[in-house]
């Protein structure tokens, strides 16, 4: 099992916990930019976080693309 750097939920990372040829179930999502998974990891260092955390937090950085655009 894997924590959510987030909600602190407990949940299966295919990564950390399948088998090895089995992709996670996060590489259906989409990917975020490395610095948007370190702004919301309650820790202040990126890790995983679980499904429901994960796609609040794809949704929020779509509607709301990083600063500096203009
Ligand atoms: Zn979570």
């Amino acid at each position: 099992m894997s924590t959510c750097s987030s909600c602190g939920a407990s949940f299966e990372c295919g990564m950390a916990d399948g088998p090895a040829d089995v992709p996670c179930w996060c590489t259906q999502l989409p990917t975020l930019p490395p610095e948007a998974y370190v702004r919301n990891a309650g820790g202040g260092s990126a890790g995983c976080f679980c499904p429901d955390c994960l796609r609040a937090l794809i949704s929020r950085s779509l509607e709301r693309p990083a600063a500096g655009d203009s």
